[in-house]
């Protein structure tokens, strides 16, 4: 038995909650307890804030080129286990194995750019603005930060957060979802000696009280949450009080647009893809296809087939499961009740579970539906894709619009100026041409509208762990 079982990680030391109580993890698609982890009260996050206060000054006076050493270090430890914590993942979140090796060597390389993003940070040129006087601009980091992470992509969401806020020179306390905490707690593990005791704390438990504690405590500068767009706007009201710095990456709901001109055999291969990836608990997946008035039938004649043929069922059976279940029962019953409620529509392939143990629901493509309907305009967060026809190019894009989430989107046409026309209009933060889903380290990715605000990956994420400071010297 490992000293970290049942504890969490404080001050670079593995502790028990304080109250003693613990938390059931399950194995989604088998419903077996995989695990049982601390269930953190209010005082165990506000003794993780401290370890990360008490670590500050000493984090502070790091060298970038120290930090970037630290995220290298971390990177190697990832890469050296991510066998293990593949599987972890796979296990945990009921992710078939190979897609859920397939994010190690993302989180490893995003470790990566933020070391070496740590090292370019930079504001303005110094200068003379006022005769007499030099003025500069220092970059500095917020202070004590906090993450709270959701469990679709648990070790990846917990690294969007990690890279930006360590690499800035902040410390921090992460919280990973009450589903999916194992694979964050055995990184911690594994990369416990890398940093200072107290610059990456983890605590588990539910949103109420740890989140909630981590949300409203006065010594935390920000809180960067990826989760429901109803915990983003809880968290940025009781963040208020005490006016601290909130990042919020929240739902979903991508129209794929689809123009008559496109290729309907590779539109459905994506569409199979990225509307199905991690059994469509995705804040990106492709879950709203826009299909011009020519193409629409062809598209569904392609698309079918393509859906139905995938393979779910329980990863552990093998390499040929390409879809588990989803996380919880009550996510299942979620993606039921928006099917059930959905009077009127059309159900072409799936709308029901291929098993009575696991949390299951068959990849499900649904039509005859309007832009008002239920099913079209909130997240589902399951394997469910609408499809709907458009009369023309203006209608698509105003429906792609019409909903209150702006992630993310694709186009799809083999006209670039059509492409590049819609890509402006689009009111979402990333929009994909020709394809849907992949995301690099280098580019934002974050939300317009209630999708949320700040951007993870990328320098510009760097913006939002970092602050401003206006230094004015007089000249003698
Ligand atoms: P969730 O909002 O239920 O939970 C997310 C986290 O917030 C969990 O750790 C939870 O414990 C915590 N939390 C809950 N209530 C809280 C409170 N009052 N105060 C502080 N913390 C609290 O989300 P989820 O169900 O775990 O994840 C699914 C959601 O995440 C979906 O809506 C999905 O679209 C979104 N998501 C967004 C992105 C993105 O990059 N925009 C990425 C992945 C997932």
């Amino acid at each position: 038995m490992s000293n970290a079982e049942g504890k969490v990680f404080i001050g670079g030391a593995w502790v028990a909650s304080t109250s003693g109580k613990t938390m059931e993890v399950l194995n989604p698609a088998t419903e077996e307890v995989i695990a049982t982890v601390p269930a953190c009260t209010a005082e165990d996050a506000d003794a993780a804030v401290e370890a990360a206060s008490k670590a500050l000054p000493e984090w502070l006076d790091t060298t970038p080129g120290e930090r970037a050493a630290a995220l290298l270090a971390l990177a190697q430890v990832m890469e050296d286990n991510a066998e293990e914590l593949a599987q972890i993942e796979s296990r945990n979140v009921g992710k078939p194995l190979s897609y859920a090796r397939d994010e190690i060597p993302v989180c490893v390389d995003n470790l990566r750019f933020f070391a070496g993003a740590a090292r370019i940070l930079e504001g303005k040129s110094a200068g003379e603005y006022m005769r007499g006087y030099t003025s500069m601009i220092r970059r500095e980091p917020l202070g004590v930060v906090a993450g709270i992470a959701p469990w679709n992509y648990p070790l990846m969401m917990a690294v969007w957060k990690l890279g930006p806020a360590l690499a800035a020179g902040n410390t921090q306390v992460l919280k990973p979802s009450e589903q999916t905490p194992l694979s964050l707690l055995r990184f911690a593990e594994l990369a416990q000696d890398v940093l200072p005791a107290g610059v990456l704390n983890v605590i588990t438990g539910d949103g109420v009280p740890v989140g909630e504690r981590l949300v409203t405590h006065p010594d935390v500068r920000l809180v960067s949450l990826t989760g429901d767009v109803s915990t983003g706007k809880l968290i940025a009201r009781n963040a208020s009080d005490t006016l601290k710095r909130v990042h919020l990456e929240l739902g979903g709901k991508a129209p794929v647009v689809v123009f008559d001109d496109a290729d309907p055999v590779a539109v459905a291969e994506g569409i199979k893809i990225a509307g199905f990836w991690n059994s469509g608990q995705d804040c990106t997946a492709a879950s709203r296809v826009i299909a011009g008035p020519k193409i629409y039938d062809r598209l569904i004649e392609e698309l079918i087939p393509a859906v139905s043929s995938l393979h779910v069922g329980d990863p552990a059976e093998g390499d040929a499961i390409e879809m588990g279940p989803v996380i919880t029962k009550s996510q299942q019953e979620r993606v039921f009740g928006f099917l059930e409620r959905a009077k009127g529509a059309t159900i072409l392939t799936g709308g029901d579970s291929p098993s009575a143990r696991g949390f299951f629901v068959t990849p499900t493509v649904v039509t005859d539906v309007a832009q008002t309907d239920e099913i079209v305009q909130r997240e589902v967060f399951g394997p469910v894709v609408t499809v709907q026809r458009f009369a023309d190019d203006a209608e698509a894009i105003r429906w792609a619009n019409d909903v209150n989430y702006g992630l993310s989107a694709s186009v799809w046409t083999r006209d670039v100026g059509r492409a590049l026309s819609a890509a402006r209009a689009l009111q979402f933060g990333t929009v994909w041409i020709n394809d849907h889903i992949p995301l690099i380290s280098e580019m934002p990715h974050g939300g317009f509208k209630q999708s949320g605000y700040g951007k993870d990956m990328s320098a510009y994420s760097l913006e939002d762990y970092t602050q401003i400071k206006h230094v004015m010297a007089k000249l003698s």
